[in-house]
């Protein structure tokens, strides 16, 4: 100290020291500054992390909700609405397994972008889960379906990749606020919408609709109850007759499944069936109807019985690996003669050209099971398709046959695919033959069988033999001996 005022240097010293500071802190302050800067993008960044979704950049559902809430806000104090879209993307997964989760992943961002860019101002779009969206567009029920079909449209161009390419469809769920949902319940009521074309085959929109919805819950509730059915022994088979058209016997006892359900009492399988195909319930279903349906057919056989059983094979049990393997050990089991099984497998599974469909075809031609293409007349079957399968027996789509008295369309279609059949060598029954005039005109066609209310419903097989015993009333006099013909001796209708 005593050195530096006594030095005539001193000031300059001063001076010197003082500038070495001040740059010091200059570089110190200009150092902290860009930290700073950096901090505050790292920062930005972060909340940005946190309101975008990694995948798409999209809204996250947290952000999307905030977003929600002050549109709805909005329209609470100035009027109007809100729609809300939930888009799903049909048949996803099968993208994931055929392509890899990449391939995934990109169809998503795409999807993602794509609606995006229709929808730039008034709206806010989330990926919820998954490949389901949601995305708010300010309007009213026009708005929303607009919205909708220009969803639709931009799912209309292929997503494609060097190596693959995929056409995609979508199914969309409207609810619209403050009509159809509260603040609590939006996304929930346009996800039901949603499931509700989910559940007609998907490819299309709906509106929320209460009536709508209580079906999307009777479904859930009924395939809830469905898991149990099984194990609770809740299903029953009944069996209608198929009848000669000309000897008027029994060629065959088609097997309907019925599930007594313990509150809703007798539930037909047109309700429970499409649900047991989508959850995956169909093929332990199915195993038991072919078990059960030869049980009963020993029974009847060791009875002196001859009549073929027909059971409805589903799309599902087709494409599955050991379907044709299980029925073989059950008939074998049951010492049921491949021959007097019938496997009714409707056109449009017949014509499914898939691989697992034309093996099953191939395995049940060499197990000599005798095949029966139902429903036929609503597919878009060539002659060329059906001589490719094992098929013996056509059946005519009840449609047809219902309309046969009002309709000369409907008859020349019967008239034409009963020439079809026989030029391919095979037989023809008519199905839902319910009226007198409906059985002459399909004998004079030259119909093979027929089956229908006018002979008999589908009844327990137990009744089924007291029915047979009885006089039915329906003038069909010889069909009661047919019943009890004997096995072997039997040679009039040899081919049943
Ligand atoms: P399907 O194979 O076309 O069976 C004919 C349906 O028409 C049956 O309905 C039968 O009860 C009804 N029916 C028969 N004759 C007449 C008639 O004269 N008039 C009218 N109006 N209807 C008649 P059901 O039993 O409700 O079966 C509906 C469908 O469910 C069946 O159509 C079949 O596709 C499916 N199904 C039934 N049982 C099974 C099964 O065990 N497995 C599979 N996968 N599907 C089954
Ligand atoms: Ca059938
Ligand atoms: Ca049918």
């Amino acid at each position: 100290m005593q050195f530096i005022q006594s030095s005539p240097f001193a000031p300059w010293i001063f001076l010197g020291v003082s500038l070495a500071l001040a740059a010091l802190a200059v570089l110190v302050l200009l150092r902290l500054t860009k930290t700073a800067g950096q901090l505050a993008a790292v920062r930005r960044a972060l909340a940005e992390a946190q309101t975008r979704d990694g995948l798409t950049g999209l809204l996250t559902p947290r952000q999307f909700g905030i977003e929600l809430d002050e549109a709805l806000l909005r329209c609470d104090f100035k009027g109007g609405a809100v729609c809300l879209l939930y888009v799903d993307v049909d048949h996803f997964r099968l993208i994931n397994e055929a392509y890899g989760k990449d391939a995934g992943d990109l169809v998503l961002r795409e999807v993602a972008d794509r609606i995006k860019a229709c929808f730039a101002e008034n709206s806010a779009l989330t990926r919820v889960v998954g490949n389901e969206f949601v995305l708010l567009v300010s309007g009213n029920q026009v708005v929303g379906r607009q919205a909708a079909s220009t969803i639709a449209n931009a799912f209309a161009k292929p997503i494609s990749d060097a190596a693959w390419q995929v056409h995609l469809t979508c199914s969309i769920g409207i609810a619209v606020y403050p009509s159809h949902a509260e603040r609590r319940n939006a996304i929930e009521r346009a996800a039901m919408a949603m499931r509700s074309v989910k559940v007609l085959g998907g490819n299309g929109y709906a509106e929320y609709d209460q009536l709508g919805a209580n079906e999307v819950r009777e479904s859930a509730s009924l395939t809830h109850d469905l898991r149990v059915a099984l194990e609770r022994k809740e299903f029953e088979l009944y069996y209608q007759p198929k009848i000669d058209a000309r000897s008027l016997q029994i060629t065959a006892a088609e097997v309907l499944i019925r599930w007594r359900h313990p509150l809703k009492g007798l539930v037909g399988p047109d309700k429970f069936i499409p649900l047991a195909e989508r959850y995956g319930m169909i093929q332990a279903i199915g195993r038991w109807v072919i078990e059960q349906a030869c049980q009963q057919a020993m029974v009847w056989r060791q009875q002196g019985l001859r009549m073929r059983i027909a059971v409805n094979i589903s799309g599902h049990q087709m494409r599955q690996d050991d379907f044709v393997e299980h029925l073989a050990a059950v008939l074998t089991k049951t010492n049921t003669p491949a021959a007097r099984f019938t496997c009714e497998i409707t056109e449009s599974v017949a014509l499914e050209d898939t691989s697992a469909t034309m093996q099953t075809f191939d395995r049940l031609r060499v197990l000599g099971v005798h095949v029966s293409i139902d429903d036929f007349g609503t597919g878009h079957s060539s002659l060329a398709s059906l001589r490719k399968l094992p098929a013996a027996e056509l059946k005519i789509d009840r449609a047809f046959v219902t309309d046969l008295e009002r309709s000369e369309h409907a008859q020349y279609i019967a008239n034409t695919i009963v020439q079809m059949a026989h030029a391919l060598d095979m037989r023809v029954v008519a199905e839902g033959v319910e009226t007198r005039k409906q059985r002459d005109l399909l004998v004079d066609m030259g119909c093979d069988e027929l089956q229908g209310y006018l002979f008999a419903k589908p009844m327990p097989a137990e009744e089924l033999g007291v029915w047979a015993a009885k006089d039915h009333g329906t003038g069909e006099a010889m069909f009661r001996p047919s019943l009890y013909l004997e096995t072997e001796t039997h040679q009039l209708n040899d081919q049943y």
